[in-house]
């Protein structure tokens, strides 16, 4: 069925359940919606309208509206994606939540918070914590990406390694479907055995199946102690495989990260600081946390003794605010070398990692291209930036998809996925034809069509039911 256009009549409609000033349609308006943070002009385009409701019940009569025009509608909340799946490609009205921005409740005894969609992701943790609870969700982009945005991407970070991804967190949801109807799924209870478990197919699902309006999130007891710790190796392999080693000496750490020399460099160079053994270190950055010092204490000393073990350069207990902002700002740093670069997710077995990367870094050299690593290693999930610098555009698009299938083709013969926690949106939903199994995706397609059968809220994203074509 064809999509219809954003009337002037649809537009007053909006303008009456959300109040004029919160519906726009002029261009200096519009532009700050046309991206999220993929560089390429290929995935950015103006919606006609931006919507942003204060809560479910505007959410709900704003679908309830598009849906009788059969008006395609986008999901958006802080805009930090890294797949285009809330930038309007396919034309039609941005739903953003950025007002729904309250911590409703923090229930202490149930130990589970709940929010609205629009509360960023650090403030949400900071909330918490001084109330000594925890969350444990942590995308490297917290300080400005929205709890709603980590649900429907199910985002990981750092702390997947021990928490899990935001999947783990997320106890219930109230969700407004495509057609406009409220309801809620899961709640303030650890168990449910109730039938299908549909939140779970709102997790990660990219707003492509309904528009998540409140989110209850189990939280821990806040640990008393923390440490991070840096271990620098000379070989990128030697760096990697230290992580089944720690997990295997019964130490869970919070988070293991990893950053090749490369990138290493390039941060060095964007924040314009001396970073420890930048010259030829490979890094392997281990948070360790827990009540006892000695226990710290230990764990510490043991992962002091893997790492030399397996050829660290140097073990040494890091500065959390410098360590933790040099990782934070790879991806920052490598835009800030070449604007448009193209951010692979992939993820593999956790012992995968080595081989993959050793391969992957290999096509630096075969295409003459800037490649750099960096990523969640105790999750097998690695970021490569492929940075397009002075190429033109034309030399871009004819390179990047051959290195692209490289990288895939790899991938997937090592059992891994597309992506490890970006999520597919516009940018990889091509791919999932390609590499998905045909039965998977046909299940896949089957929920999308049970659940938006107008194929109208955010369509083109994950799985491409018509062949849709972007708005020229
Ligand atoms: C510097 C940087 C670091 C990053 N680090 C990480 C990381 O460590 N781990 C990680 O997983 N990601 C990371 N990301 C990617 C991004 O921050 C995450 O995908 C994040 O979860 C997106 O949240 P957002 O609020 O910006 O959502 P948006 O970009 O606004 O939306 C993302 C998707 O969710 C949908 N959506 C948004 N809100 C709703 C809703 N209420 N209901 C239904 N659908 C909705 C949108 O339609 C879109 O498809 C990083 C990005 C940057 C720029």
């Amino acid at each position: 069925m064809a999509k219809g256009k954003v009337s002037q009549e649809l537009i007053e409609q909006l303008k009456k359940i959300v109040g004029e000033k919160f519906v726009y349609t002029d261009k200096d308006k519009l532009e700050p919606y046309s991206h999220d943070e993929v560089t390429d002009p290929h995935y950015m385009k103006e919606a006609q309208c931006v919507v942003l409701p204060a809560n479910t019940d505007e959410v709900s009569k704003c679908v309830k509206a598009c849906y009788d025009a059969n008006v395609i509608m986008v999901p958006r909340a802080a805009g930090t994606g890294l797949a285009a799946g809330a930038v309007a490609i396919f034309g039609g009205v941005i739903i953003s939540i950025e007002r729904m921005n309250k911590i409703i409740e923090i229930d202490k005894d149930n130990m589970v918070c709940v929010t609205e969609p629009g509360v960023t992701t650090a403030v949400l943790q900071d909330t918490v914590q001084k109330d000594g609870l925890f969350y444990g969700g942590d995308p490297c982009s917290g300080d400005s990406c929205f709890i709603g945005g980590n649900v429907a991407t199910n985002a990981g970070g750092n702390r997947a390694v021990k928490y899990g991804v935001t999947r783990d967190q997320v106890m219930g949801m109230e969700v407004v479907t495509p057609s406009g109807e409220v309801v809620t799924l899961g709640g303030k209870f650890r168990k449910n055995a109730t039938g299908y478990m549909l939140m779970h197919l709102f997790i990660g699902s990219e707003g492509t199946l309904g528009i998540i309006t409140k989110i209850y999130l189990k939280l821990v007891a806040l640990p008393k102690y923390q440490m991070d710790l840096l271990a620098v190796f000379g070989n990128l392999d030697d760096a990697i495989a230290l992580t089944p080693k720690v997990m295997n000496a019964g130490i869970t750490p919070t988070c293991v990260e990893f950053m090749d020399n490369a990138s290493i460099k390039q941060v060095e160079i964007f924040l314009n600081e001396k970073l420890q053994h930048s010259d030829v270190g490979n890094y392997i950055i281990i948070q360790i946390a827990g009540d006892s010092e000695d226990v710290l204490d230990e764990q510490c000393e043991k992962i002091d003794e893997l790492a030399r073990a397996n050829k660290a350069l140097d073990v040494l207990v890091a500065n959390p605010a410098i360590i933790w902002k040099s990782r934070k700002a790879y991806l920052e740093a490598d835009r800030a070398r070449s604007l448009v670069f193209s951010m692979e997710d992939i993820v593999v077995p956790m012992t995968e990692i080595p081989g993959a990367v050793q391969k992957i870094s290999k096509l630096s050299g075969k295409y003459d291209v800037a490649m750099h690593c960096a990523g969640h290693c105790g999750d097998g999930n690695v970021h490569i930036d492929i940075l397009k610098d002075d190429r033109t555009q034309e030399q871009w698009e004819d390179m990047l998809p051959k290195i692209q299938g490289e990288i895939y083709a790899l991938v997937y013969g090592l059992g891994g996925r597309l992506s490890g926690e970006h999520g597919i949106g516009y940018k990889r939903a091509a791919l999932m034809a390609k590499y998905m199994s045909p039965i998977e995706l046909h299940m896949m397609k089957a929920v999308k069509k049970a659940l938006d059968p107008k194929n109208i809220m955010n369509p083109g994203k994950v799985v491409n039911i018509n062949d849709e074509v972007p708005v020229e």
